[in-house]
């Protein structure tokens, strides 16, 4: 099957469907704050005129293979500690200054919850050949834009029902829910902290404890988060608040290791990172930051990620599971078939650490081919890889020691739309690439490697000029956009 064509509007009909898309954004919260912005001004998120044409079958693909990446991760945690944890001190010494000083937090932590919450995103996008999709990276921290993904799909839909992509007459251009389906992740990724509040009462259904939400300063995608602490309210009676890692140390207390929020006592039955993954988060007051995120490991409340769940989503585990025997050795109960699904969205990832043997092999690929390569650090959260050739000069600035701590990925080359993307009041019509996420939540026992609940939530595509290498939407390279599937 080939995907229509997108809606071909007049000049009038776009500058209306424009005025209405606006007004829609600013009432249903599909909002960001803008640079320097005060409390009560927020504006309309980059976002997509009409949905990105995305096969069926690598939507269905990727949606299959959630649950099982999320069991494949969390048993990298808990099937092997030593394994994993040699992983993590090599890292550690390559990357001294933010994955060594996570890991040093793991190893002073009392580890007195077991249970830990992974609330993960896993990035494909489609191979232009073959449709298949293929991993990016997953993501074990802070996944974001759950929350306006939800609204896009609201708001896509609500432009076709009221017939606002049809040149004609007011026909709906798509068909709802078959072509353009919304996604469920606000009120999936709601339930899954609503999960942790649960069995941190031991399977008893108590709303008198709150999920502390550790947010950075000045946050302008505050709303992506707001819609899942509404839904949080909303469904389950609980409430949440929200500190930044700088604020944690004045504003919470500590009492037979249950943790609490000073001012109201309320305990705290889950901490949820938005904020923690990237060295800048912790560098605005080091000392503070870091001591926070012990404090808070050291409790009982259960956090969404512990260190050590946040450190499995390392760009270099992402390398090692690559590996067909890896892989089934971490997924002992999977079927031939479920395996040959998780292996399909793999590309090839090397490594460059001087000690492995196929090393030898990635470092003359990425001098000889480097047009065909990404070069990714131990980094999250955007603006930190390295693209083709610029690949050979990076390397060669670099110390050989410290090779090892990146890794070598083929490029994936996606198709490309010609979608319209709205920014401020400027639209682009440009071609565009896009990347698609599918959330995951799971709750699991760290010690014993028990898993309470392992489920899908909902999806988020986000796309950006293809002329551009990275997509961050809040970094402004990007734009929330959501899915027509044909
Ligand atoms: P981060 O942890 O910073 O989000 P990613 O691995 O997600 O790092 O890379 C950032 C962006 O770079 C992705 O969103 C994607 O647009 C692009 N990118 C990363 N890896 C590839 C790849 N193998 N092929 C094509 N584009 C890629
Ligand atoms: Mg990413």
């Amino acid at each position: 099957m080939s995907a229509k064509p997108f809606p071909q509007l007049s000049t009038e009909q776009e500058k209306e469907l424009t005025t209405n898309l606006l007004q829609w954004t600013l009432g249903n919260g599909l909002v960001m704050y803008p640079p320097n912005f005060e409390t009560y001004q927020a504006n309309t998120a980059p976002i997509t005129l009409f949905p990105t044409p995305i096969p069926k079958t690598s939507f269905i693909r990727a949606q299959e293979v959630q649950k099982l990446f999320n069991e494949l991760y969390i048993n990298v945690i808990t099937k092997d500690k030593n394994w994993f944890l040699s992983i993590l001190e090599d890292l550690s010494k390559h990357d001294a200054d933010f994955t060594g000083k996570l890991f040093e937090v793991y190893k002073k932590s009392t580890k007195l919850q077991p249970l830990s919450l992974g609330l993960f995103r896993s990035d494909y996008m489609v191979h232009q050949d073959t449709n298949e999709i293929k991993q990016i990276e997953f993501n074990t921290v802070s996944v974001s834009f759950g929350g306006l993904s939800t609204k896009i799909g609201q708001l896509h839909q609500y432009l076709n029902g009221t017939g606002q992509y049809d040149d004609k007459y007011n026909y709906k251009y798509y068909d709802d829910d078959d072509e353009i389906p919304v996604s469920t992740s606000i009120t999936d990724l709601a339930q899954g902290l609503a999960d942790g509040n649960l069995h941190y009462h031991n399977g008893e259904n108590k709303k008198s404890t709150v999920v502390l939400f550790i947010v950075q300063p000045n946050e302008r995608n505050c709303f992506d988060q707001r819609h899942i602490e509404y839904a949080l309210f909303n469904n389950h009676g609980i409430r949440s608040v929200r500190l930044t890692l700088e604020e944690v140390g004045e504003n919470v207390t500590v009492s037979q290791d249950k943790l609490y929020i000073k001012s109201t006592m309320d305990e705290v039955s889950v901490v949820y990172y938005r904020s923690g993954y990237a060295p800048s988060d912790y560098d605005i007051n080091p000392e503070k930051t870091w001591d926070a995120r012990l404090l808070l490991e050291n409790t009982l409340a259960i956090k969404c990620p512990s260190v050590l769940t946040q450190l499995s989503g390392t760009k270099k585990v992402q390398q090692l599971l690559t590996k067909k025997d890896v892989v089934s050795k971490f997924l002992p109960n999977a079927s031939e078939e479920e395996l040959s699904k998780i292996l399909s969205t793999f590309v090839a990832i090397y490594s460059l650490d001087e000690a492995d043997d196929d090393s030898k092999q990635a470092i003359e690929l990425a001098f000889q081919t480097p047009e065909k390569f990404v070069l990714k650090p131990q980094r999250e959260g955007g603006g930190n890889n390295i693209y083709k050739e610029n690949i050979p000069p990076f390397l060669e600035k670099l110390d050989k020691k410290d090779w090892g701590a990146y890794i070598l990925m083929e490029l994936i080359n996606p198709p490309l739309h010609k979608n319209k993307i709205i920014r401020n009041n400027e639209i682009y019509h440009e071609d565009i690439i896009s990347e698609l996420g599918v959330f995951g939540t799971t709750l699991f026992n760290e010690e014993t490697g028990e898993i309470l609940t392992n489920k899908n939530a909902g999806w988020l595509l986000r796309s950006k000029f293809s002329t551009s290498n990275e997509g961050g939407v809040a970094a402004g390279f990007g734009c929330v956009d959501n899915i027509y599937l044909y």
